[in-house]
């Protein structure tokens, strides 16, 4: 029988997973990629964020070191070896993204994919165009950061998540307008590189998605270390004095707040823009968003959208899988459990300080739903390894089934609560019930025996 052909427009986490996974089961497979293969991802995203995150919580490790009996610690950050750094992560993950693809036989194009027919696809490269025959078309193009009308984004004064990472220069002051996780992450980079933070929240709540209790350990963080929260206030206006060199975010309910620099971080808009997504007769949703089922096809079944893309959870976690799904549905295995995506069973970390973490059932949501659960809570406080480590702030918190003992949820404030949050995932995922964590032989001393006693 003759093989699928795969065109992937696209080659984020999505599209690469996809195409890997796909070339593994057998396809023929060809990715169309404008920039870098790995995305906004590794570009703009997760990969620099965190990188900056790191050098940031390297410097509160030091400052933390004080308490520890070491004195005369000190350090001081450089710009230029920070962007340094950054670059060669990206290259080296950028280099084993290209390999592991080559590896696996994808062919790879460098140009701007679009659909010209339903199973046509051009791309427009810099030796001009070419026109492939697709049997499966894959669409994972990303998004980008979405831009108000009422600002004027210049990369200098006033910033898009894409100009900070790093930023040409660190802000003395900078205004961070958006209360979701990308501005909370912001507010916590630039605050432990010892800039001075204006926090604009539209909501009553930083994180308003989240656990109550969650955002409430974060709040009284920002707090202590001197950032200053506008809560309930929206941002509509940004004046930009050029000789003076500052900014002033101005918001609907009278405040203003000036700083040195602005930062918007108040969600993304789809790259479906002149994808020829008419001549294949795919349909968007009125956002722009490509209308998908949950096998991730379009109104053409043949043609599947893929991360952010889809309007889904936008998570490089959620767009790799939802590749692989791709792959494995296009390829005719359709059997078996675990074939569609569980949007609610996904973990998702903040990589602020302390972190936080938390995957399915939210306790907030259980009881707005009027669902009986049984919520477990237990301090780091109480742990012997957070003692150790100078670091004894946060909880984790188990939400079960109180008749089953099924583990539904959980968050996790705290020291490697991304990393941690893995083994309520697993439970989550797995149905696993709260003895089967209790009866866990862990490791003494570790975080993660806060779990068990979470637990208990
Ligand atoms: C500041 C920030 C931090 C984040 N941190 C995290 C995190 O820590 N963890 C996490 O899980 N998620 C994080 N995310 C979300 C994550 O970055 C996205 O969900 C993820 O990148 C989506 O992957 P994707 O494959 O859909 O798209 P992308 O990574 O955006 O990749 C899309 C690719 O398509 C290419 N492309 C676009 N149009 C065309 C075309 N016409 N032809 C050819 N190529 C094209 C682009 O060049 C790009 O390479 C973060 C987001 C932001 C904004």
């Amino acid at each position: 029988m003759p093989t699928k052909r795969f065109v992937i427009v696209g080659g984020g986490p999505a599209g690469n997973q996809c195409a890997t996974h796909a070339a593994r089961l057998g396809a023929e497979v060809l990715l169309i990629e404008k920039d870098v293969v790995g995305g906004a991802a590794h570009l703009w995203d997760c990969i620099p964020s965190k990188a900056m995150i790191a050098t940031g919580g390297a410097l509160g490790a030091i400052n933390q070191a004080r308490g520890m009996g070491l004195t005369h610690v000190s350090a001081e950050l450089d710009l230029d070896v920070l962007r340094d750094r950054i670059g060669s992560i990206e290259d080296r993950l950028q280099h084993s993204v290209t390999s592991l693809l080559g590896s696996q036989g994808v062919r790879m194009v460098q140009g701007v994919g679009r659909l010209v027919g339903p199973h046509q696809v051009v791309a427009d490269t810099a030796e001009g165009q070419e026109t492939f025959e697709a049997d499966v078309v894959v669409l994972s193009t990303g998004s980008r950061p979405r831009i108000p009308e009422w600002a004027v984004v210049d990369g200098e004064r006033v910033l898009s998540t894409r100009d900070a990472y790093p930023p040409p220069e660190l802000p003395g002051h900078v205004v961070v307008v958006g209360a979701g996780v990308t501005g909370v992450e912001f507010v916590h980079m630039f605050s432990s590189f010892g800039c001075q933070v204006t926090f604009i929240v539209s909501r009553q709540q930083v994180l308003p998605q989240k656990d109550p209790e969650v955002a409430a350990a974060l709040e009284e963080d920002f707090l202590r270390r001197g950032v200053r929260l506008f809560k309930g206030a929206r941002a509509v206006a940004i004046d930009v004095d050029v000789d003076a060199e500052t900014v002033t975010v101005r918001c609907d309910d009278g405040r203003a707040a000036a700083g040195s620099h602005a930062l918007l971080a108040i969600g993304s808009v789809p790259n479906s823009e002149g994808l020829g997504l008419d001549a294949a007769g795919v349909e968007l949703d009125p956002s722009g968003y490509v209308v998908v089922n949950h096998n991730l096809q379009s109104s053409q079944p043949h043609v599947y959208a893929a991360g952010d893309l889809s309007g889904k959870l936008p998570l490089s976690s959620v767009a790799s899988m939802q590749g692989r799904k791709i792959a494995e549905h296009a390829m005719g295995l359709h059997a078996g459990p675990h074939r569609h995506l569980d949007y609610d069973k996904a973990a998702s970390a903040i990589f602020t300080v302390p972190e936080i973490a938390d995957v399915g059932l939210a306790e907030a949501d259980a009881f707005a739903e009027g669902r009986k659960i049984r919520v477990t809570k237990v301090p780091f406080s109480a742990n012997a390894k957070a003692l150790i480590d100078n670091d004894p702030r946060g909880f984790v918190k188990i939400v079960s089934d109180p008749a089953t003992g099924v583990v539904l949820g959980g968050s996790i404030v705290g020291r490697n609560a991304a990393e941690l949050i893995s083994v309520i995932a697993l439970a989550v995922t797995a149905g696993l019930r709260v003895t089967d964590i209790v009866e866990s032989l862990l490791v003494h001393p570790a975080l993660a025996e806060a779990l068990a006693d979470a637990a208990e």
